[in-house]
């Protein structure tokens, strides 16, 4: 195979330009147009990754295939482009740290001091061309976190003007996302901001090929000119990235724009096939002309931030647009529902997801909603706590044990229907020891599960230490409850169903983590299906 051709993107101005949405949607064309293409995300942060980091920190964190928690960007990644991403997509600057020191401990580096350059920035290099030497990929798409000028990206910024040196401008190719504010008393658009932040980069040596222009109204002739002079780029290299409806929208935005042609002649790559965006217009299409609309309650902890959430809401948007029907989601913050309200909350609702969390905060008014939608055939869908709160539920309420819980909230209960996994129970340390990445899981045949998926062997995604006890296994079947999917190494319960129930189902993965615009999840499908249903025989 030829060599692998790298594409940088740094971002300048403020944060949340959503550098992680244009490398995506610039590697969806690319792929569009035949090449393979994969994404990586370079952290400046210490952290190790961000497992530890409570989501109003960090927002959701993404874990893939091979269990690693990874930063939120990689879910866009995969939803785009529909491939998986893996532990090398993700870097951090603790787990570059973490490496070097370690081998420096080993007596690596012996007789040298070990420094930022040219240690840290050798190992950032490294991790850019891991990926690049699989063979697998044609073109890489970096992204490095965090603002230019920030004191943790420079050493990024170094490692990256130290790769275009070595490997060559015709191999590698800089974009730079930036910010081109709209004065609303003067009534113009400002480059100047933009102008500052492409000379931070050059005073670290990296002049960027191309600049994309985030803002709110259309850029002139003239702004576009301004900023091509100032900046030192091609007239055409100004790109300009205008507000969308939607985030789906931004590759054909971009398509429209030419950021694809303009990459591929910069790293003297044919153009091959114009993209084929056929699937993903007809996504669109349904995306924004839905026949029907449903009200899904999100009930969750972190429902103030929409970060926290991420992929479930994306995942909706998917199924949505599947089944041609807008999902109106209505976040409910669990610890605001109590018996006496619950009605009121949810009365009117066609479905409910409970979201998967951590500790105790706000977990009995998940348990008093489970109960209202289970005794009121409303569509239910658990996700991780969400299926383990179910079980609780049913523990309390129907099976009569009102001392159940999980030994995660009450380690004493004489009920833990959800308790640690043998292999948890010695495990101290935090960062990444879960069960984490992908698990098998056996379907029971004629499930609702079964029939959603429509075969019986499946792989999802898991981020969890407790889990469905066993033990406990027949008193729930003898009351109702089915358990629909399990891992067939280990008996482990994935799947919790009612089968009297309209469509109540419970599931220990995280099938949010595995949704694309060309894979809508089967799990998410069916649920706005059940809801559907609901609404209209209601
Ligand atoms: N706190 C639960 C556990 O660790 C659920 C985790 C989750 O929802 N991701 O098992």
């Amino acid at each position: 195979m030829e060599k692998t051709k790298y594409i940088f993107v740094t971002g300048g101005v403020t944060s949340s330009l959503g550098k992680g949405i244009i490398s995506a949607s610039l590697a969806r064309l690319l792929q569009g147009r035949g090449y393979s293409v994969t994404i990586q995300k370079l952290d400046p942060y210490i952290n190790v990754d961000p497992g530890t980091m409570n989501p109003y920190e960090h927002g959701e964190c993404y874990v893939t295939d091979d269990g690693a928690e990874t930063d939120l960007d990689l879910g866009h990644y995969e939803r785009f482009l529909n491939v998986h991403t893996s532990q090398a997509n993700n870097v951090t600057t603790g787990r570059i740290y973490q490496y070097v020191i370690d081998q420096e401990r080993q007596g690596a580096f012996l007789g040298k001091t070990v420094q930022v350059i040219p240690h840290i920035t050798d190992e950032i290099k490294r991790r850019i061309k891991l990926l690049g030497e699989t063979g697998e990929f044609q073109i890489i798409i970096t992204e490095i976190g965090g603002t230019v000028g920030d004191i943790e990206s420079l050493p990024y910024i170094e490692a990256m003007r130290q790769l275009r040196w070595e490997l060559g401008a015709d191999e590698t190719l800089v974009i730079h996302l930036t910010l081109v504010p709209y004065l609303a008393a003067a009534g113009e658009l400002k480059t100047k901001p933009t102008q500052h932040s492409v000379k931070l980069l050059l005073e670290s040596g990296v002049q960027p090929d191309i600049l994309v222009a985030r803002t709110e109204h259309t850029l002139g002739d003239d702004v576009r000119r301004k900023i091509a002079l100032f900046c030192n780029v091609n007239l055409n290299a100004v790109v300009e990235s205008i507000d969308v409806e939607t985030i789906y929208d931004v590759p054909l935005k971009m398509l429209r724009e030419k950021l694809d042609r303009l990459c591929l002649a910069k790293l003297h790559l044919p153009l091959k096939n114009e993209p084929d965006m056929e699937s993903w217009k007809d996504f669109l299409f349904r995306l924004k002309n839905p026949k029907h609309e449903i009200n899904i309650a999100l009930v969750g902890k972190y429902v103030e931030l929409p970060d926290a959430y991420k992929s479930i809401i994306e995942s909706f948007i998917h199924a949505g647009a599947e089944r041609e029907t807008k999902v109106q989601l209505h976040n409910i913050s669990s610890e605001t529902i109590t018996p006496e309200n619950v009605a009121s909350k949810l009365g009117n609702i066609d479905g409910m997801l409970v979201a998967p969390g951590f500790g105790d905060r706000g977990i009995e008014g998940k348990i008093d909603a489970i109960k209202f939608v289970r005794e009121n055939n409303i569509p239910f869908f658990g996700i991780c706590l969400g299926m383990q709160c179910a079980v609780i539920e049913y523990a309390r309420n129907v099976l009569g044990w009102k001392d159940a819980h999980s030994t995660e909230m009450n380690s004493k209960t004489k009920h833990p229907v959800i308790d640690f996994m043998e292999s948890q129970k010695k495990v101290t340390r935090k960062g990444g020891t879960m069960r984490l990445g992908a698990y098998a899981c056996d379907l029971t045949k004629g499930s609702k599960a079964n029939l959603a998926y429509g075969k019986q062997h499946i792989s999802e995604r898991h981020r969890h230490r407790f889990e469905f006890n066993n033990k406990f296994t027949d008193d729930f079947k003898n009351a109702g409850m089915s358990f629909s999917g399990t891992n067939p190494e280990t008996g482990l319960v994935e799947i919790i169903e009612i089968e009297k129930h309209p469509y109540f189902v419970g599931v220990q993965f995280h099938p949010e983590l595995k949704s694309t615009v060309a894979n809508p999840h089967p799990l998410f499908v069916k649920f706005v299906k059940a809801a559907l249903e609901r609404k209209l025989v209601k």
